[in-house]
């Protein structure tokens, strides 16, 4: 991908495909072989845009996270929350949900079916929370609505972090940014990043070109620290998720949903959910909880974030 005259060079990641329970398919952007990290962003899922029969869609039983934050953010179709601290929550269109797992958490998502099938269009993304946040106490919020400014033709909404003279709601841990930006029709605009944060942008609907070259689909573009701004385009309704934050400069285990600092760290909590320790039951769901993969042999390395 072509850097707008003077800046450094974008790279183009392929996402790869994927299945979350139940075998709905997704595309996995974030970690892919070549980048693990974007800022604290460590898991980035472009689920759908899918059209399902009632008891399909999303249907993710029980199942327990460390280390992280997940965040949820729902374009079409409505996603039924449940976690072991007691929280329902449907998370529907335009809003986020944000679960901190800190020490342990458990929670179930699951499309809701009115018994006519529905739709699922969302992004899922995981924030690594920084070695001195991992322990915290698991939380979760929910933000029905977010801050939106017009930028150019398109509408950018700020999910999270500080962008645009815009603060949004969701408390996270480290310096990161999450917008969404979205056109009804053909559209341009010049979207100023932060030059201390390095970013991603995917295209969730339509198409877009990035300084005048077509951005493919399933593909993460991905600006490294210094880049100024990105030019977007659109010749018809287009939405794009754009990423970024500090880079995240600790070495990390990501083994199944546990991010951690350590082999023990991450094989002490995968003992515990085996065990029924530490996280708990998850009330309101009739799933079955998800089926946890045995350690591999040896021990996990803590690697380093980033490329
Ligand atoms: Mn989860």
């Amino acid at each position: 991908m072509t850097a707008l005259e003077g800046q450094p060079p974008l790279q183009g990641l392929a996402a790869r495909r994927a299945e979350i329970g139940h075998g709905f398919g997704v595309a996995r952007a974030l970690p892919v072989a070549a980048r693990r990290t974007i800022g604290a962003w460590c898991f980035l899922d472009h689920a759908g845009p899918a059209r399902f029969a009632s008891g399909q869609g999303m249907r993710v039983g029980p199942h327990p996270h460390i280390g992280l934050q997940t965040f949820t953010w729902m374009i079409e179709g409505q996603v039924q929350h449940h976690d072991s601290l007691g929280h329902a929550q449907v998370v529907r269109p335009g809003q986020v949900n944000l679960m901190t797992a800190g020490r342990g958490i458990a929670h179930s998502e699951e499309s809701v079916d009115t018994g006519e099938g529905g739709a699922l269009h969302a992004a899922q993304l995981w924030i690594a929370l920084p070695p001195e946040e991992r322990q915290r106490a698991p939380a979760f919020e929910h933000h029905p609505v977010l801050p939106a400014v017009p930028l150019g033709g398109f509408t950018a909404t700020v999910l999270v972090g500080q962008a645009l003279g815009e603060l949004a709601p969701p408390r996270v841990h480290s310096a990161l940014v999450g917008i969404d930006l979205t056109a009804p029709g053909a559209a341009t605009a010049r979207v100023p990043l932060q030059p201390g944060f390095e970013h991603g942008l995917l295209v969730l609907r339509g198409s877009v070109r990035v300084n005048g070259q077509p951005l493919p689909a399933d593909t993460l573009l991905f600006a490294p620290r210094g880049v100024a701004a990105l030019d977007l385009a659109c010749d018809a309704a287009a939405q794009v998720l754009l990423i970024g934050g500090e880079p995240y400069e600790h070495d990390l285990v990501v083994w199944w949903n546990f991010v951690g600092g350590s082999h023990d760290e991450v094989a002490e909590a995968a003992a515990d959910w085996s065990a029924g320790r530490r996280f708990g039951p998850v009330p309101g769901t009739t799933l079955a909880p998800l089926a946890m993969p045995a350690l591999p042999p040896g021990r996990l390395v803590a690697r380093p974030a980033g490329g």
